[in-house]
């Protein structure tokens, strides 16, 4: 049977729309589905969030040709700062990753609205890739041929190989019954951009409260996206806090080193959780993204995953077609070994590193101030931390390659 596409994505997120343009650029006839219609209900998104990319994601952006859509809205990360957080006053026990001896940036962060936006501009302009908007997906079926899927409108598309872009609840994976392990942490995120009057100077900030860690993510301008996650009770509370009060909080939390603070865009906060599928494949069906794995954001690796999953699954499948092989079928394992141990472990880190920095136990303060000043007085672990957050470890797929 003449299927309608190659592969068929189901959810056009950062990671989908990635993996419609990598795919596409390979070569392979794609259709890219979302429920939400963005060429005609206008680009802006209620996304408040920042991204911090990796260097190899970077890479990935770069060769699928979105270099100069993006230089404007990207701000490189000069310099880290990991610590202690204490009202108004950094710790001294301060983790500070100096990144100027390094070739290429150890990575850059984007608003998640400017992000998206580039990305489905170039999605709609992009040959070879055919876009159902507006249109969830309501239906998901196999043969040992093909898989078929129908949009709420009832459309049916075929297609040897159907991707799961869709998110941390994912429809295609709860259809074709692939169970998650997840974690509810006790905490949530306010997640906001503030305007200051000093200049950030490109300097990431990691601060650690007893509730967690409270990110200051520098961006183009005077500005930083602040990601602040703690229990629930206190980010209800900080949710409730009118905006002067609001500010007030801030400025006692992280001093006054960036000046006078204003809002600069809504207030939202976010569940967190860890949540990983239990496999990453099953008949005609790979899930990437969100899709399989959600991370605590401390680390700033969430998308970053997804995206290594793009490029992973891009380069299995290209091989796949190159040899002649079902792109749908038995190669889908080669991605998911590739895959699902990195995204594991990555899951593990994360989880050890909120409870270890989350935490007011005395011998867990005094690990974590070891853990930080080790690091910062040896030069091999800082090389290894700053590898290991620019994506650069392990077996790279050409699309994050330098
Ligand atoms: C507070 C916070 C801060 C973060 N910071 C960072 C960071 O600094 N760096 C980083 O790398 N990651 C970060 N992350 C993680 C990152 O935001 C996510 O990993 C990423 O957005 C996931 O993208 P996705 O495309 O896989 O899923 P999503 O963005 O959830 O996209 C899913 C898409 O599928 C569509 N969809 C869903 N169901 C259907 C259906 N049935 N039919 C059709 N369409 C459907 C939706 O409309 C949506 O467009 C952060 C996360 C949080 C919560």
């Amino acid at each position: 049977m003449k299927c309608d596409y190659d592969i068929i994505i189901n959810g056009a997120g950062a990671t989908g729309l990635s993996a419609a343009l990598a795919l596409s650029q390979a070569g392979f006839k794609t259709a890219l589905i979302d429920a939400i219609d963005f060429k005609h209900e206008g680009q802006s998104t209620s996304d408040p969030r920042a991204s911090t990319l990796a260097a190899t994601s970077l890479n990935m952006m770069r060769r699928l040709g979105l270099n100069n859509a993006l230089a404007p809205h990207l701000q490189v990360i000069k310099d880290m700062m990991i610590g202690e957080g204490r009202p108004g006053q950094i710790s001294p026990l301060t983790l500070h990753f100096d990144t100027s001896e390094r070739d290429v940036p150890m990575g850059a962060i984007i608003e998640n609205s400017r992000l998206l936006e580039v990305l489905r501009d170039a999605v709609e302009q992009a040959d070879n890739l055919s876009l159902y908007l507006g249109r969830p997906l309501s239906d998901f079926s196999t043969t040992s041929a093909f898989a078929k899927v129908i949009l709420e409108t009832g459309t049916e598309l075929t297609a040897p190989l159907i991707i799961a872009a869709d998110g941390r609840n994912s429809f295609l994976r709860k259809a074709a019954g692939i169970a998650v392990a997840a974690r509810d942490y006790d905490q949530a995120a306010v997640v906001t951009t503030v305007s200051h009057t000093r200049p950030h100077g490109g300097v990431a900030q990691q601060l650690f409260f007893s509730g967690g860690p409270f990110a200051l993510l520098p961006l183009i301008g005077n500005r930083t996206s602040l990601v602040w996650s703690d229990r629930k009770a206190a980010v209800k509370a900080a949710m409730a806090l009118d905006d002067t009060a609001f500010l007030s909080e801030l400025e006692r939390r992280f001093g006054d080193h960036l000046g006078a603070l204003t809002l600069d865009g809504p207030r939202l906060s976010y569940p967190l959780s860890l949540q990983m599928a239990e496999s990453y494949t099953s008949e005609r069906l790979a899930l990437i993204g969100d899709a399989a794995h959600v991370v605590h954001p401390i680390a700033g690796q969430g998308l970053n995953m997804g995206l290594r999953d793009v490029a992973a699954l891009t380069d299995v499948l290209s091989s796949a077609r190159a040899t002649g092989l079902d792109i749908g079928g038995a190669e889908l394992a080669t991605y998911e070994q590739w895959r699902a141990g990195d995204n594991r472990l990555l899951g593990i880190a994360t989880d050890q590193l909120n409870h270890l920095f989350s935490n007011q136990v005395t011998p867990l303060r005094h690990l974590r101030r070891l853990g930080l000043a080790a690091v910062d007085k040896t030069s091999f672990a800082q090389k290894f931390f700053m590898s290991e957050a620019a994506g650069e470890l392990g077996d790279l797929p050409p699309l994050l390659r330098a």
